[in-house]
């Protein structure tokens, strides 16, 4: 970014990422809604340095101009400030529909409106792939397991959702929206793929997401006590975004209409978690961990190691700490 700046500075114009040329038969039009978000951001940096044509509609309820800033003004590029409840009408050849709040905090803060883009929003985005017989990959959830009798959870297990709490808005939102995948798929043959993510961290990760990596990261870069819940004895798998971003593209290009599971098997204690991180902040590092290989239908497995991962993340918030005092706003 800093190379493109000041290359930018010495041509008086702007300077993109260099993009592949793609012959007209292989590059697509793709349509990424939530495409300004943390997820949505670097699946769109991957399609335009493929070649590929890319439209982005995004509300701006949680994602930024910033996140893909560097390719306004691409021919290859359009950004649309649209919410998906509301119908849209334009030509592509794939949707990844990836709008919807992600974290707890921003899902429960409009836990209405949080319902409508899941339902509504999803209603509109399949309608549009009918209409232009394309294929929509639906960003789906490992929420939509809910609170899980089984570990680890299948793709064939149906949850265990409570449908009144104060996640329902979100699990209940993305079990529709996958219901209403393969009624059009049942239905008018729409081709449809479903992605349940699970959880993904890494730059452009919002810095309040509220949960255990974002946390550790800032109560690190701050000094302050990294606030284990517990003995930190439980643990939890975090998948780099590059790797997630790997296996949509795989998944969407594929032949495989069920349900995928997306995630980093490897498991780490919220007490590992903790030092690891301080560690990291500390610029003291360790032995990198070795990542067990995932086979999966896709042939996708996690590439990105949890320290590398980690590493990327922190020099992001470290920046946006940095940016947002320089500001004086946050
Ligand atoms: P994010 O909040 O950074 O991105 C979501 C984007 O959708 C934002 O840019 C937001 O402005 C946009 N959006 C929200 N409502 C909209 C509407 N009505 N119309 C248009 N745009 C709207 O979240 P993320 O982490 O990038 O998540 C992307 C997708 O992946 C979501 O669908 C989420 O449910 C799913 N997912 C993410 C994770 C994770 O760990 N990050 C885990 C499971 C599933
Ligand atoms: N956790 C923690 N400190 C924090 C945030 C989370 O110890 O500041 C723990 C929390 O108790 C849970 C785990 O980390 O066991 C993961 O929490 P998170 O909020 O990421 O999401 P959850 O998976 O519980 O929905």
């Amino acid at each position: 970014n800093l190379k493109r700046r000041v290359q930018e500075l010495e041509h008086g114009q702007k300077v993109y990422p260099e993009v592949k040329f793609l012959n007209v038969k292989d590059r697509k039009r793709i349509l990424i809604t939530g495409g300004a978000g943390f997820v949505g951001s670097h699946l769109v940096d991957r399609l335009m340095i493929e070649g590929h044509e890319v439209t982005v509609v995004d509300n701006f309820f949680t994602g930024r101009k910033r996140n893909v800033e560097h390719w306004i003004g691409h021919e290859n590029f359009e950004l649309l400030n649209h919410d998906v409840i509301n119908p849209l009408f334009i030509e592509v050849d794939q949707v990844y529909h990836l709008a919807s709040p992600a974290s707890p905090p921003n899902y429960m803060y409009n836990p209405v409106k949080t319902i409508k883009t899941n339902t509504i929003g999803t209603n509109n985005m399949l309608g549009l792939t009918k209409r232009v017989r394309g294929r929509l990959l639906l960003a789906s959830t490992s929420e939509v397991y809910g609170d899980p009798e089984i570990h680890p959870q299948n793709e064939d297990y149906w949850g265990h959702v409570n449908p009144i709490g104060p996640r329902a808005c979100y699990d209940e939102g993305k079990r529709v929206a996958e219901t209403m995948c393969y009624a059009y798929h049942r239905q008018d043959g729409t081709e449809i793929r479903v992605a349940r993510i699970f959880n993904t961290f890494g730059p452009r990760m919002h810095l309040n997401d509220g949960r255990v990596v974002s946390n550790f990261i800032l109560q690190s870069l701050q000094d302050q006590p990294i606030t284990i819940y517990g003995e930190g004895k439980q643990t939890r798998s975090f998948q780099y975004v590059s790797d997630l971003v790997d296996g949509l593209i795989r998944l969407m290009n594929s032949n495989y209409s069920m349900p995928v599971n997306i995630g980093n098997p490897d498991e780490y204690t919220i007490g590992d978690f903790a030092k690891i991180i301080k560690g990291l902040v500390g610029g003291n590092r360790k032995e990198s961990q070795i990542l067990q290989e995932l086979k999966t239908i896709l042939g996708w497995s996690p590439k990105v190691q949890l320290e590398v991962g980690l590493n990327r993340t922190i020099e992001y918030f470290r920046n946006e700490l940095r940016r947002t005092t320089l500001d004086g706003r946050h």
